[in-house]
């Protein structure tokens, strides 16, 4: 979460000095998203029967950031932006 805050706060600042930061933006996505979601998972695993009752929220974020991996462009196509980028190629 510490990580994606600071990224986040990185895309921010540079936003505001009128930077391109699709480069950065599309890391951000990718790493939050996905790290969010492998957290989700192991809180899930580690309440067993019980992460997956509507008793606690977990369920419902595990499909939330399953969604979040496809929209606004999915975690396939911002690797494929940052690879890119990375390798110059347009
Ligand atoms: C809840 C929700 C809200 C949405 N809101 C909006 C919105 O407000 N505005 C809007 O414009 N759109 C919105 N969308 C659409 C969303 O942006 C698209 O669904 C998304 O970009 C994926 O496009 P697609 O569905 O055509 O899937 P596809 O592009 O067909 O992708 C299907 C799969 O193929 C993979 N794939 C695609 N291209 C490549 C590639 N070149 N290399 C490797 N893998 C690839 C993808 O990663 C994915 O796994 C929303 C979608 C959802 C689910």
């Amino acid at each position: 979460m510490h990580a994606a805050r600071l990224m986040a706060y990185d895309c921010a600042w540079k936003l505001d000095q009128g930077r391109d930061v699709r480069n950065e933006i599309s890391m951000l996505k990718v790493f939050a998203i996905e790290s969010a979601s492998e957290l989700v998972d192991h809180a899930m695993q580690a309440f067993g029967a019980m992460g997956m009752t509507r008793e606690m929220p977990l369920s419902l974020m595990a499909g939330r950031l399953r969604t979040m991996r496809i929209y606004d462009g999915p975690s396939e196509v911002h690797r494929m932006v940052v690879a890119r980028n990375l390798l110059g190629v347009r």
